[in-house]
């Protein structure tokens, strides 16, 4: 099989450049390694930002999001059980949209059928060749045969895990981590959410956040141990443990039920450098990995598709400028959102070596934000996105 761009990985980086530049007449072959149904049963990411929504518009995708999304002009913080607002519109005109991670996924491989696009599903063993040459190719096997994708580019859209970062020399490739001594306990239930828009809470027991995906669909959270398991935490225990945290008025008008998913999730920074090898482009989770606090790893994703998506175009129009500076530009964005959610968690959280002066200082920046009009501008900007 020959393609232009070869695309590892159909989630939602991998799904939105393949359906863009497919739009722009460039042909793509999309491998992903599980089925459709597992990519579309993972409840990940909810907030977009107004960036990733004109994105998503671009790609011909967002009419469902238009009707069904919630706009949202603000969010709250809170600190020892009282929350504040940090108002975007206000502040820098500006507001995110609530549609999930899922939906977006969902509408993108719906484009794709539409337009007969290929995804491959279930490809096993996929291997990266050749990428510092001008004819890469791709291997992978499926039902027991091998199979061959020549292209012009490979675009390694496969997440934290896949094997495209791998492919990239050692002698090559920087790697920057941080890996945070706690994880998040997140609940998915079918009850009406408690707060119209997002609360981070910080607490000295732990962070805590109350997220939505619909009027009837919840997602909270609290900070837990890296040790604790799921079995550990009943739902008794994990409603419990949101109400001690979150504000109290907020806590008092909860509303709890059986709850649908539950999982622990680590949180981690991470950044690769460069973003180019050869004829391999990293794009998202591939690449580059931030603590879910703030809400940006699909945000950053679709940020490196613009990047990728409109160098490819010109490159096929006769100018490398935009594929040969795409490693810098998208990075120059990941660090600045990898700072924001570093700072972000860092605030928010509690963690295991913290004395109470340190419990104190969190408290007095959030007291700081919540007094100071130039301070709420830097966190709204951050949080609605910065521009391409
Ligand atoms: C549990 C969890 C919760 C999260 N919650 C939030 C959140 O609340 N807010 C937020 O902003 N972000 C969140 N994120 C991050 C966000 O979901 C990711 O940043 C986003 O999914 C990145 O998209 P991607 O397409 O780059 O990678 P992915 O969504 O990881 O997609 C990569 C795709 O590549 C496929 N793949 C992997 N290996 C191979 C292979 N060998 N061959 C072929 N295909 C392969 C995978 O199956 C997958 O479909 C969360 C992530 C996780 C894991």
């Amino acid at each position: 099989m020959r393609t232009q761009v070869c695309i590892i990985g159909g989630g939602p980086s991998g799904l939105l450049l393949a359906q863009l530049l497919h739009r722009a007449g460039i042909d793509t072959v999309v491998l992903e390694r599980q089925s459709r149904d597992y990519v579309l049963a993972r409840i990940r990411a909810g907030v977009l930002e107004w960036g990733t929504v004109g994105m998503l518009q671009q790609a011909g995708v967002g009419d469902r999001m238009a009707r069904e999304g919630f706009v949202h002009t603000g969010t709250y913080l809170a600190a020892r059980n009282r929350g504040f607002r940090i108002d975007f519109d206000a502040l820098i005109g500006k507001k995110v949209m609530v549609y999930g991670q899922t939906e977006v996924t969902r509408d993108l491989y719906a484009a794709r059928d539409a337009m007969g696009g290929v995804v491959i599903h279930g490809a096993e063993g996929v291997a990266l060749h050749d990428l510092d040459s001008a004819a890469p190719y791709v291997t992978y096997r499926k039902d027991g045969a091998d199979h061959r994708v020549d292209c012009d580019f490979v675009a390694g859209c496969d997440g934290f895990h896949g094997p495209s970062r791998k492919a990239i020399p050692d002698s090559v490739l920087r790697e920057y981590e941080r890996v945070y001594p706690f994880g998040w306990l997140g609940v998915l239930s079918e009850t009406p959410p408690v707060s119209h828009e997002l609360i981070y809470a910080n607490h000295e027991r732990g962070f805590a956040l109350c997220s939505m995906r619909n009027a009837n669909l919840s997602r909270y959270y609290v900070q837990c141990p890296l040790t604790d398991t799921v079995d550990q935490w009943s739902d008794q225990a994990f409603w419990d443990e949101l109400r001690r945290r979150i504000p109290a008025d907020s806590a008092d008008t909860l509303v709890t039920g059986p709850t649908i998913e539950k999982s622990i999730a680590p949180l981690r920074s991470f950044v690769a450098e460069p973003m180019r090898w050869g004829r391999l482009f990293l794009v998202g989770d591939a690449a580059h990995i931030v603590p879910p606090t703030g809400a940006k790893g699909l945000n950053l994703a679709v940020g490196d598709v613009h990047y990728l998506h409109e160098g490819l175009v010109q490159h096929y129009a006769g100018d490398s400028h935009g594929i040969d500076t795409y490693s810098e530009r998208a990075l120059a964005r990941v660090w600045k959102s990898e700072r924001f959610s570093w700072s972000l968690t860092t605030m928010l959280h509690r963690f295991p070596d913290q004395s109470e002066f340190d419990q104190r200082m969190q408290e007095a920046d959030l007291a700081y934000l919540e007094s100071s009009n130039a301070a709420k501008v830097v966190v709204a900007e951050n949080y609605v996105g910065l521009p391409y």
